[in-house]
Formats: C-alpha cells, structure tokens, sequence
C-alpha cells in the first residue's frame, strides 16, 4: 500500500490521517505503529487511556485505536470520553482487544467503539478495517459539508448572496434580546431602491437583478464586518442591522451608505445605469420600554421612516429612535 493511500483532503489539500494509538504493550504498540507508518497514516501513540485522552484532545484525529485493558484509563473509559466531547468532526475508534466474547464486543461498541480488532494484530486485517474507517469518514465528511451548504442557502438570498427575510425574522429577536439582557443600543436600516421599476422598464429584468446585486454587495462589502450585517427584506428593500449603534451613529453610517450608493454604476447592454436609494432608520437601546421593542415596531418605525425619505423627495434619509408610548396606528 502507498503513502498516498492514507491521506484525505482537507482544505482541498491532501493530508495523512492521523491515527491515535493506545496500548501500554510496549511491542504491540511499536508493531501498530510500524504497520500505520508503513501505510502511509501519520501515527501518535500513548501507553493508557489517560495518556490517550490528552492526546486525543490536544490534537485532530480522524482515527483512534484504543487497547483494552490498560493501567490509568481503559479502553471502554476512553471510548466513552471521547464520545462525551462535542466533535466538530467525528472520530472512528477501533478497539484491540485479547476478549471476544459478545457481551464484551457489545459493551465496547456501546461505550462508543465503530469496530473492534481482537488480538494478535493480523496486518492485513488492521488494514482491511483502517480502510472501512476511511470509507465511513469521507461519507461523514461529506455529508457534513453538504449540511452546511444546506445551512448556508437556507439563510442565503439566491439573487444577491446577502441574508435572505428568513434569517432576518430569525436573527433580529435574537439581537434585540442581547440589548435587552446587555444593555447598549441596536439600530436597522430599511433601504430602497428610488424609482427601481424605472430601471427595469428601461434596462430590462436581468439589468434590474445586476443592480439589485451590486446594491447589496455595496452594503455588504461597506458594514463593519462582523458586526453589522445585511438581509434582502424583499424586492428592491434590503434591511441592515446595525447592532451597538444609537440612532446619531446610525444616521451618520446610513448617509454614507446613501452617498455610496449614489455612485454605482451598473454597465448594461442599454447604457450604464446610476441609481439612489432612499433609507428609513430606526434605534432602541435597554431603556426602551419592553413593549415597545419588538421586531414588529422597529421595523413598523424604520418603514415609516422610508416613507417620509420617499415623500421628501428620495435618496435620503430620516430616523427615529423608539419611544416609550410609541403608537402604532390602528
Ligand atoms: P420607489 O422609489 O417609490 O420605491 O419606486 P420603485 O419603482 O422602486 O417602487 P415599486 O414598488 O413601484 O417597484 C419596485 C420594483 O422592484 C417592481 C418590481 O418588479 C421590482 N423588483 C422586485 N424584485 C425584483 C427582482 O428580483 N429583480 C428585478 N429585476 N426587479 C425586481
Ligand atoms: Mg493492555
Ligand atoms: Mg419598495
Ligand atoms: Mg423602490
């Protein structure tokens, strides 16, 4: 078997496996690590449980092979302790084992164990179930990053790759509950393209979705990263929230956004296209009355906003912070 054999791609880059090995039999120990060497797996080896466990947790490992009977820590203490961390990647332990009767094979597969090899080590079967570890380990792994592309585009608007309203109505409870507990202030922005129907009669449909594309990459790429983030509320309305800012810092951040946005230009078939958009902005901070900060009146006050924008003549921007008492109209 060649090196290359025993290496996986992390990062899109190959690199051996790392194989944990704990055996206190000094000779069984040096034999399994001579057999993984020579198949190309990147071996570290500790003489008990204990050992192995501070090893294990120390560094990444995709495999462990876990003696039995051991000084310190067992083989079932050790499956069971690395089965009790919360594992970004999951880790294949094989249990070596002198015992073959079926309630030890059970009672090691319970505490955690994948697979079990009893003693003496045949090379060619150590092999045989490095290889079945291997399998499993690239189905796990890519299923788990198939999850999170899932993760990823269910929060993700298609069009324009900002935070889609699902992730909006999600996260915004979430960030007005940290001022609530926390204290300081939270602020968001309601933006609207002026006149964007214009934009597609003239350009048409698809120069419209470059310019709704170059929008939100405009607010995106300009927000403190990190910190503020942007969702497309819906159509050619984008929200951005602005957490830790009062309503002076978020004026002065949104009218940089405003003149900004008045620079994009959009190249289309049919010339090139500039546009403005108008922003409505509303803040609230941990003296804002609990029945007045809510989701439901800070976006109703940051829409009412967006509104005077418009009626003022657009490519503006007008705010108000919540008040105690704030009426929202029948
Ligand atoms: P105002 O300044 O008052 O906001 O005027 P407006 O024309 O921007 O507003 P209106 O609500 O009349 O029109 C919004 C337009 O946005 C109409 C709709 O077809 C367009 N739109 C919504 N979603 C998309 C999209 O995904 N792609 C494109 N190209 N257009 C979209
Ligand atoms: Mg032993
Ligand atoms: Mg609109
Ligand atoms: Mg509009």
């Amino acid at each position: 078997m060649t090196e290359s054999l025993a290496t996986q791609m992390v990062d899109g880059q190959p690199e051996a496996f790392r194989v944990l090995v704990v055996e206190d039999d000094p000779v069984t120990r040096r034999l399994l690590e001579k057999l993984l060497q020579r198949s190309g797996y990147q071996v570290e080896t500790a003489g008990n449980g204990r050992d192995g466990l501070a090893l294990f947790e120390a560094g990444s490992f995709s495999i462990a092979i876990s003696d039995w009977m051991m000084p310190e820590m067992d083989g079932l203490q050790f499956c069971r302790a690395v089965r009790s961390h919360d594992q970004q990647r999951y880790s294949y332990i094989i249990l070596l084992t002198a015992k073959d009767s079926k309630d030890d094979l059970i009672s090691g597969l319970e505490a955690g164990a994948d697979d079990y090899l009893v003693k003496p080590i045949h090379p060619a079967e150590l092999i045989a179930r490095l290889n079945t570890a291997r399998r499993i380990l690239g189905l796990e792994r890519s299923l788990r990053r198939r999850n999170e592309e899932i993760a990823r585009l269910s929060i993700t608007d298609s069009l324009t790759q900002v935070f889609n309203r699902g992730y909006f109505n999600q996260q915004l409870p979430a960030e007005i509950s940290r001022v609530r507990r926390h204290g300081g202030s939270l602020a968001i922005a309601i933006c609207d393209i002026d006149h964007f129907k214009r934009v597609n009669d003239r350009y048409g449909h698809q120069a419209g979705d470059a310019v709704l594309s170059d929008f939100a990459h405009c607010l995106r790429d300009n927000v403190r990263q990190g910190v503020d983030w942007v969702a497309r509320y819906g159509g050619e309305e984008f929200a951005l929230v602005l957490p830790e800012t009062d309503l002076a810092g978020a004026l002065l951040a949104v009218e940089r956004f405003r003149s900004l946005v008045a620079e994009i230009c959009v190249l289309s078939a049919a010339g090139s296209i500039s546009i403005t958009a108008s922003f409505g902005v509303a803040a609230l901070n941990a003296d804002t009355d609990a029945s007045v900060a809510t989701m439901d009146r800070l976006v109703f006050t940051a829409d009412e906003c967006l509104y005077e924008a418009k009626h003022h003549g657009r490519n503006r921007v007008a705010g108000r912070a919540l008040q105690p008492g704030h009426q929202q109209p029948e």
